[in-house]
C-alpha cells in the first residue's frame, strides 16, 4: 500500500516532467492522481480533496505553469503540504517533573508494550534517564509477563502488583516507589482491548485523572488504516492525549494514518515504530514522512 502511494505519485509526477509546456489540464490530472493516491492510501476522503484543493491554490499562486521547470516546483509544494498537514516540525516530548509520568494508551496489539520498552530504552541510553516501568494490565498475567521479558532485556525495573486488581492504586504506588528509588522517568503500560469499548475507556480515564501525566501518548499500529482515525478520535476524546506513537511503519504500512490522525486529533505524532526490537524507534520527523510517503 505504501509503495502504491509512491508509485502512484511517480507515475503522476513523471507524465507532468514528460510535458515540455505545462498546461493547467496536465496540473489537474496530476493532482487528481495525489488524491486518487492518497485516498488508496486511506487517506480521509475529505482531507485528500482539502489538500489537493490547497495544492492547486498554491501552484495557482505561485505562477506554477509560467515557471522554468513546474513538475519540480509543484512536487515541492505537495512536499511542503504534506509536510504542514503531519504537524511541520518535530514534536518533543515533555520530560519535566521528577518523576517523569508518562501514560500510555492505545487498543491491544497495537504495539503498546514494546513500545513502552522502546522508550524506556531510549530514554535510558539517549536522555540519561533512570525509567522505571509500570504493568497495569489486571486482565492479562501474560501482559505483565511480557513486560518483564521487554524489562529484562533493556536492563530496566518492572513494578507490578498482580494480585492488585485496581489500576489505579497499581499506578499510584509505583510512582510513589520511583520516588522513593531514584527513578525519574513512570512509563505506565495499560490495558488495551480489541476494540474501543466503555470499561476500558473508564478505566484508563480514571488512571489518567489519579496520576495526571505529564505525557499521554496514544499507540497506534498504522497498518489500521482508517480504524486508526476513528479510534483515534474515540481516545482523544476521553484522554485529551499529548502525542501519537505510529508503530509498525516498518510493515506494508500507509502513510495515509500519520496524515489522517493528525489532521483529525490535531496532535503530533512524536514517534514511530519500525521494528520489534528495542532499538526500533524513531523520532517522528513530519518532513521525512512527507518524502516517504511521495517516495
Ligand atoms: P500491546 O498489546 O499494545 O501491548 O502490543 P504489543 O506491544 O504486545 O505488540 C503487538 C505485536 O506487535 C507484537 O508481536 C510486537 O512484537 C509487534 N510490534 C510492536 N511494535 C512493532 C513495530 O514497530 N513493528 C513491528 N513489525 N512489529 C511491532
Amino acid at each position: 500500500m505504501f509503495d502504491n502511494l509512491s508509485d502512484k505519485l511517480d507515475k503522476a509526477f513523471h507524465i507532468l516532467k514528460g510535458h515540455g509546456k505545462i498546461t493547467e489540464v496536465n496540473v489537474a490530472e496530476t493532482l487528481k492522481e495525489v488524491r486518487r493516491a492518497l485516498l488508496d492510501a486511506d487517506v480521509n476522503f475529505k482531507i485528500a480533496k482539502d489538500f489537493t484543493t490547497k495544492v492547486k491554490e498554491k501552484a495557482i499562486g505561485q505562477n506554477v505553469l509560467t515557471t522554468l521547470q513546474p513538475g519540480q516546483l509543484l512536487v515541492k509544494i505537495v512536499k511542503d503540504e504534506l509536510t504542514e498537514l503531519m504537524g511541520g516540525d518535530v514534536a518533543g516530548i515533555n520530560l519535566s517533573g521528577n518523576p517523569t509520568v508518562i501514560l500510555m494508551s492505545g487498543l491491544q496489539g497495537s504495539g503498546k508494550t514494546t513500545f513502552s520498552g522502546k522508550l524506556a530504552n531510549y530514554l535510558q541510553t539517549k536522555k540519561n534517564k533512570k525509567p522505571l516501568l509500570v504493568a497495569c494490565d489486571i486482565y492479562r498475567p501474560a501482559a505483565i509477563q511480557q513486560l518483564y521479558v521487554v524489562g529484562d532485556s533493556i536492563a530496566v525495573e518492572v513494578y507490578s502488583e498482580p494480585e492488585n486488581k485496581n489500576p489505579v492504586e497499581i499506578a499510584q504506588n509505583a510512582i510513589k516507589h520511583a520516588k522513593a528509588n531514584g527513578f525519574n522517568v513512570v512509563i505506565v503500560d495499560t490495558a488495551g482491548r480489541l476494540a474501543v469499548d466503555e470499561a476500558m475507556m473508564t478505566e484508563i480515564s480514571n488512571v489518567h485523572k489519579a496520576i495526571q501525566p505529564h505525557e499521554t501518548l496514544f499507540v497506534v499500529d498504522s497498518m489500521t488504516g482508517q480504524d486508526a482515525v476513528n479510534t483515534a478520535k474515540a481516545f482523544n476524546d476521553r484522554l485529551n492525549f499529548d502525542g501519537v506513537i505510529l508503530t509498525k511503519l516498518d510493515g506494508d504500512t500507509r502513510g495515509g494514518a500519520a496524515i489522517s490522525i493528525k489532521s483529525v486529533v490535531n496532535k503530533p505524532i512524536k514517534f514511530v515504530g519500525t521494528g520489534e526490537k528495542m532499538d526500533a524507534i524513531d523520532v517522528f520527523y513530519p518532513s521525512r514522512m512527507a518524502e516517504r510517503i511521495l517516495g
